[in-house]
């Protein structure tokens, strides 16, 4: 009888020691595949969204053919198509780029009169010189935006082309005015700049979530900024034959910043 109550409680221990290494895992940043590996045009999927969903539940991306902006937010993903209109994609999708951690609020504050989107850069930033320019941050804004200037991307087909051509050809845009709700952003600093954008990258949703995608320019009234400080990074690299005939040592630095920045 002693002995089988010591294998229970063995046995429960397993479970909960299981359960606690991959559950609320707060201080990982989990990537999944190279930014450089999108822009030199692999856009295939090589994680499903089912697999993505373990990792974290707020985070960025795209989807398997560049189908659209990813933005997760609260455990769901949801694309933000070429519309701009949001839709919630079947969890066997396929993602070939993305960035998720599991949210936790380090440091929040309110926000105000923020009139673009590099005034908001300047102000993160000079708060990132405090908490450590070296550090990964993940943050949400919940806010009134005055404006807001998003863009998506049309879904490519074989055979694809650079993603900085895609953008100057495919990619769609829209100026909202008077929306709430959150923007999510991802900090990277300098010494990742050759496996993501190094500095901020920007999505937003509404809160009906019925439009989202990538920001390029925002007019912020107030709101809540959430910071989660994510100490540990972890890559999840591609196992497609694409990939791995990549020739990563390009020098990406321009395509990268006109990606981001829509320019
Ligand atoms: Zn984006």
């Amino acid at each position: 009888m002693k002995k089988i109550w010591i294998l229970t409680a063995v046995l429960c221990g397993c479970f909960l020691l299981a359960g606690c290494s991959n559950v609320n895992d707060t201080e990982t940043l989990n990537q999944v595949s190279l930014l450089q590996g999108l822009t030199l045009w692999d856009y295939y999927g090589s994680r499903s969204i089912r697999e993505v969903k373990e990792l974290g539940n707020i985070g960025l991306g795209t989807f398997d053919g560049l189908n659209g902006e990813l933005i997760m937010l609260d455990w769901v993903i949801y694309r933000a198509n070429e519309e701009l209109s949001i839709e919630v994609p079947s969890d066997d999708e396929l993602i070939p780029f993305a960035n998720v951690t599991f949210f936790d609020n380090d440091l929040s504050y309110e926000l105000n009169d923020i009139k673009t989107i590099d005034e908001l850069k300047a102000e993160l930033d000079k708060k990132v010189e405090e908490l450590g320019n070296n550090r990964i941050y993940v943050i949400s804004i919940d806010g009134k935006f005055n404006s807001m200037h998003i863009r998506s991307e049309r879904k490519q087909t074989e055979p694809y082309k650079p993603l900085v051509d895609v953008l100057r050809v495919d990619q769609t845009e829209k100026k909202l005015d008077n929306v709430e709700w959150t923007v999510v952003a991802l900090y990277t600093p300098d010494y990742m700049d050759d496996l993501n954008a190094a500095g901020w990258h920007f999505h937003f949703i509404t809160k009906d979530k019925q439009t989202g995608g990538h920001v390029l320019n925002l007019d912020l009234e107030n709101g809540t900024i959430i910071w989660d400080f994510t100490d540990n990074f972890k890559l999840h690299l591609p196992d497609g034959k694409f990939f791995k005939s990549l020739d990563l040592t390009v020098n990406q630095d321009d395509d990268i910043k006109e990606v981001e920045q829509g320019k």
